[in-house]
């Protein structure tokens, strides 16, 4: 008899991890199909191979294709035409057979008959600027898009090439097998655009008051599409959104321009004492040894009387880079140079600024100051940047990155005053566009397929750089501002977006032609999801290894999402299928709260649980064992003098139990909590995460204590702590420090916090 009671009462003596599956069990059922958030990424990821590895890494038969480029290009300012020759020497190390290849025309996006304005839905607007009006309206097509007027092969016999749209597919006069070389040439020419009227990644900007043009050149040759072993030609259309594929190799360029231009691009100018003046090398000699402060090259006087030269003379600027996967090159008789070295892993790198004086007094101060800054940030957080050089150049209303050369807007006015946003602005888009030379200049992805790989990734490093940045120049920031006031990175910045209308999101994981919200979507999000994994979820020092990794085994080759993936677990020991499935696969957000908090103390009087079983079972009470009763404060059950005694005062089985089962000395090291709790933890969003709780006591302190995002492995919808305290809780409070993006905070905190509405804070507003 004695014994059965002994088995029953095991039944129903829970543990808190049969609570949990208790819990589980009242989760609705959803059929068959395994949805737990924490099953692995198998079937979204694709299988591990020989050209890319289980862990993340590049596989032992890895490769990729290489293009060397030779060319010459001859810029004829009056009219603004490019006009080019090249010989792309194109070298086969896939192991496949190539008929043809494919090579990029992305000027074609321009074209008369282009296809990318048609795809765009339009419709009157009751408010439109004037710009927005004209080119809408009253615009006709220019004549812009390449003319491409031979394709050879090295003896001079025509190759037959076909042109669809922004591809041109160039047939082979035999299979190319795996080792092979093949060079070929192509003359073209094209109308620049005007990248301020029309739009585009490259351009030039017109200064009505002096008669000159600042041109900020890219996407000017016919560039080699990517082969790989994860697309095969990756030749998807240009549409305009969706960026660039390319191949690396070796570029020598030849760039004639008005004699009164100056020039840099992509590379290594190694003709400078021919286009130098001897005042020019004399400054940047001495800027080779300064580190402290840009110095001058060309200065703003002498900028200005050359904007009045216009030269008939031409100068031939020779560049010549190696192991880059494009090129791009800025070229005016408008622009100040100054220059400064910055050490980068013991070696010296040139931080560089071309402006015309439209741009100062703001960039003369800090262009290049935030070269330098952004190059040693993202060097200690990815590898030492390996080029010698990193260009910022100033065009209006530009962002965008070439390899050592981008261009960047941020324009004082006229009189040279300029608000905070124009500054943080500028400095916060030439640590972006600075930093592409890591991703994917160099950690070289494929920005037609994925945004977020480039502008994600190098967002959240960006993030990292300005904080940096405003700490090393606090005379940069302005007097209400203790950081850097980055825009993208903090979780917070992030909520408006994820907490936003479903219709309108996207998943990370979609080609940036097709997300709505682009810049939240592939940019904002994507460095918050980072910038939580780093802070809150790894913590830095696992990241950052594993960050590093990731940088240092993608350098000069070609990554996928996957090998991103793979290799941040793979470094850390931390399993994230969960978090990358939440943020990257699905448009679930945050929301975590504390839904109910219940108090307890013991007793040894048989609770109504324990009454009700025993009525149920017909057992009395000289039957059952020694038992622990939790009684719930405010219950039936619940005396008022169980809150004044002690733990083992209120409970006789649980004195003996010590008693008889821990010796004296071990008795003295035994805790007596005063206080039980049963906190339950609801989550309404759809993202498993961690739950950060602040526990606040009686006495005033407080305690945090983060339960891994695993605690919701069992129930996706609520789960619960039982927490024993020598102290009195008097507030929980979940994510105190705003670092998770949780988007409805008003269920964060027991005892609930009233909140104002919306409604109350306008009336008080009214009667304020
Ligand atoms: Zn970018």
């Amino acid at each position: 008899m004695k014994k059965i009671t002994y088995i029953c009462l095991s039944l129903i003596l829970m543990s808190s991890a049969m609570i949990a599956q208790e819990q589980e069990a009242n989760t609705p059922q959803k059929g068959h199909t395994n949805t737990n958030k924490f099953r692995q990424l198998y079937d979204e990821f694709s299988t591990p191979n020989m050209f890319r590895s289980a862990s993340g890494a590049p596989g032992p038969a890895y490769y990729q294709q290489q293009a060397d480029y030779k060319m010459d290009i001859v810029l004829d300012d009056k009219i603004s035409r490019i006009s080019g020759s090249e010989t792309i020497t194109y070298t086969n190390n896939s192991p496949d057979e190539l008929k043809y290849l494919w090579v990029q025309l992305e000027q074609n996006k321009r074209a008369k008959d282009s296809k990318s304005p048609l795809i765009e839905s339009s419709g009157v607007a009751p408010v439109m600027f004037p710009n927005a009006f004209t080119k809408e309206f009253m615009s006709e097509p220019l004549e812009r898009g390449f003319n491409i007027l031979e394709v050879k092969d090295i003896n001079g016999k025509p190759l037959p090439h076909t042109i669809n749209r922004t591809m041109m597919r160039v047939e082979l006069p035999k299979p190319m097998k795996h080792g092979d070389k093949f060079s070929f040439s192509v003359k073209w020419w094209y109308n620049i655009n005007d990248h301020v009227v029309e739009d585009g990644r490259s351009g030039y900007e017109y200064f009505p008051k002096d008669g000159n043009k600042a041109y900020v050149i890219a996407q000017f040759f016919p560039r080699m599409a990517v082969y790989s072993d994860v697309e095969g030609w990756q030749n998807s259309q240009f549409w305009g959104r969706d960026e660039f594929a390319l191949p690396f190799g070796n570029y020598e360029v030849n760039i004639t321009v008005p004699a009164d231009h100056v020039l840099d691009g992509t590379g290594i100018l190694t003709n400078r004492k021919e286009v130098y003046s001897k005042m020019m090398l004399e400054r940047y000699e001495t800027a080779k040894r300064t580190y402290d402060k840009p110095v001058l090259i060309v200065n703003q006087t002498e900028a200005e009387s050359a904007e009045k030269g216009f030269s008939e003379e031409t100068k031939t600027w020779k560049l010549k880079a190696e192991n880059v996967r494009d090129f791009g090159f800025a070229t005016s008789r408008k622009f100040i140079l100054d220059m400064m070295a910055v050490k980068i892993g013991g070696k010296d790198v040139m931080a560089v600024s071309m402006y015309p004086k439209e741009g100062n007094p703001l960039w003369e101060e800090w262009s290049t100051r935030v070269v330098a800054s952004t190059l040693e940030s993202y060097s200690r957080m990815t590898f030492d940047y390996p080029y010698h050089k990193a260009i910022s150049v100033h065009a209006k209303q530009q962002g965008m990155e070439y390899p050592m050369i981008c261009w960047n807007y941020g324009r004082p006015d006229e009189d040279g005053t300029y608000s905070d946003r124009v500054k943080y602005g500028m400095m916060g888009v030439i640590t972006h566009e600075v930093g592409h030379n890591f991703f994917p200049m160099i950690v070289n992805s494929d920005e037609r397929q994925w945004t977020w790989m480039d502008e994600g990734l190098n967002t959240f490093v960006q993030y990292v750089a300005e904080q940096d940045f405003g700490e090393k120049y606090p005379s940069a920031l302005s007097p209400q501002d203790k950081h850097f006031p980055s825009d993208r990175g903090p979780a917070k910045m992030i909520i408006p977006y994820m907490g936003g209308d479903q219709n309108f999101i996207a998943p990370i994981m979609t080609k940036g032609l097709n997300t709505y919200q682009f810049g939240n979507n592939a940019y904002g999000k994507p460095a918050t999801a980072l910038n939580i994994l780093r802070e809150t979820v790894m913590g830095r020092e696992l990241f950052d290894y594993a960050f590093k990794e990731y940088a240092n085994r993608w350098m000069f080759k070609h990554p996928t999402p996957e090998d991103f993936f793979r290799t941040m677990e793979d470094a850390s020991a931390f399993d994230l299928d969960w978090y990358w499935r939440g943020w990257f696969y699905t448009t679930d957000w945050v929301d975590i709260g504390v839904k109910e908090v219940k108090k307890y103390f013991v007793s040894d009087e048989p609770n109504a649980y324990m009454r009700k079983y025993m009525e149920e079972r017909g057992v009395k009470r000289n039957q059952l064992k020694p038992l622990v009763y939790l009684v719930e404060e405010g219950s039936e059950d619940f005396k008022e003098k169980m809150k004044t005694k002690s733990l083992l005062e209120n409970s006789k089985p649980l004195q003996e139990y010590i008693m008889d089962n821990f010796t004296p000395e071990e008795q003295k090291s035994i805790k007596e909590p005063k206080y039980f709790y049963n906190v339950t933890f609801e989550k309404p969003g759809g993202l498993v995460m961690p739950i950060i709780v602040e526990y606040t006591y009686a006495d005033g302190t407080s305690n945090q204590v983060t339960y891994p995002a695993q605690i919701w492995r069992f129930n996706d919808n609520e789960v619960s702590k039982a927490i024993a305290s020598d102290k009195e809780i008097v507030s929980i409070t979940v994510d105190p420090n705003e670092e998770t993006a949780d988007i409805d905070t008003s269920n964060n905190s027991w005892p609930q916090k009233i909140q104002q509405s919306d409604f109350d804070q306008f009336k008080e507003k009214i009667k304020g």
